[in-house]
Parts: structure tokens; sequence; C-alpha cells
């Protein structure tokens, strides 16, 4: 199998890797995939998805092993359902991986073209912006004040290192404050040049 073409949405938690993710996704030629959200999209009853309850309530993050597999499952899927067309998509990872050992079990499935890390200094914002995404979107994980500090901690603590099992000259910094526009405007600016790069124009066929 040939490995998945794959720009990383890396952030903190509240740096809007989603928001920006599912503007992409909109596009032709770019897959996007939130693991969170494939997470949460399972049913609660079913054992993953006790199991991801079990940790996703806590704040914690879902043992790799478990959570490599159902990601591996879901791409397969979108491919059988040809939703992902690995020879024509860019696909956009969100929130996977999580930490090193989840990218060294990636490395089989996924070759990394670039890191867009999505930086926020100001951690107290994104709580807020957190706290207020949890209300609207009824979301457990984010709803309590501890829950939140508890995956910022993890963050800094397990999936910031990712960025040193990358090479340095694929991850590019983004501001991730400011408006969900001008933001996508400067993702764009570095994730379009890897388009071109890899794949042919989706809707003329030709390279640019
Ligand atoms: P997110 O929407 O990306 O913040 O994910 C919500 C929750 O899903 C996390 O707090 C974890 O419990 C779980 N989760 C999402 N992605 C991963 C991952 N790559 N590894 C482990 N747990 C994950």
């Amino acid at each position: 199998m040939d490995r998945f073409q794959t720009v990383l949405l890396f952030g903190a938690p509240g740096a809007g890797k989603g928001t920006q993710g599912a503007i992409l996704g909109r596009i032709p030629g770019f897959f996007h995939l939130s693991c969170g959200e494939v997470f949460r999209s399972l049913d609660i009853h079913s054992e993953l998805g006790s199991v991801f309850y079990e940790y996703s309530s806590k704040g914690e993050l879902v043992p790799d092993e478990i959570t490599v597999k159902m990601w591996a499952e879901n791409m397969k899927a979108q491919t059988v359902l040809s939703l992902f067309k690995s020879h024509d998509d860019l696909l956009l990872l969100d929130g996977i991986p999580r930490n090193v050992k989840q990218a060294q079990l990636m490395e089989e499935y996924i070759d990394v073209l670039g890191v867009v890390h999505l930086v926020c200094k100001d951690k107290e914002a994104m709580i807020k912006r957190l706290r207020r995404r949890a209300l609207k979107e009824n979301r457990i994980d984010d709803a309590q004040e501890d829950v939140i500090r508890r995956r910022w901690e993890i963050y800094e603590r397990e999936t910031a290192p990712v960025l040193d099992y990358y090479p340095s000259d694929l991850i590019v910094e983004v501001d991730a404050v400011g408006s969900p526009a001008s933001v996508l405007q400067h993702v764009l600016e570095e994730v379009v040049p890897i388009q071109d790069a890899h794949f042919n124009n989706p809707i003329s066929g030709e390279h640019d």
C-alpha cells in the first residue's frame, strides 16, 4: 500500500485545528479527518465508544494502539467508499498523532509532507474558547475547567514533543489568533504549494 500524502494540523486544544480542517476539507483535493470527531461519532454503548468515554471524560488520551487501529480502519472505510482518494487528495489530519508513539505507529500509513502548527501563546484565551465551544456543542470534555486543564497538561507533556519527531524543515508556524478567515489565509499559503507539488489540479487534471 502507498502511504497517504499527509499534512498534519497541529496545535493545542482550542487552537482552531478543527475549524480550519473543516473549511479546507470542503475544497476539492483536500480530505480532512479529525480523530476526535471520529471518536465522538461512536455509539457510547459500543465497546470502543465506552473506552473513548472513559478517557475523554477525564481529558486523557485513548491508548495508542486502540487509537491508531481505529484511525487506520476509518481511513480504510473512507477509501473503500471513495470519500478519500489517496491518489488525488492531500490528507489533512487533525488530532492525530497525539504523541511520539502514535507518530511511530503511523509511519507505515502516512508520508508527512508538512506540519502546520497553529500557535497560540495565550493559554487563558484558549481555555475560554474551549468552554464557549463546549456549551455550544455539548462536549463533555471541555465543559469542566479541570478537564480542560488536564487536556492542556497532556498536550504540553505528550503532544508538543511530536514537533521534535518530524524534520524541522517540514514544520511551519501559523498564528492561531485572529479571525478564522485570516488564519485560513495563512494556512492556505502553506498547504496550497504542498498540494500543487504532489497532486494534479482536481478540476483540470493538470499540474500547475
Ligand atoms: P479532540 O477533539 O481532538 O480534542 O479529541 C477529544 C478527545 O478524543 C481527546 O481528549 C481524547 O480523549 C480523544 N482523542 C482524540 N484524538 C486522540 C488521539 N490521537 N489519541 C488519543 N486520544 C485521542
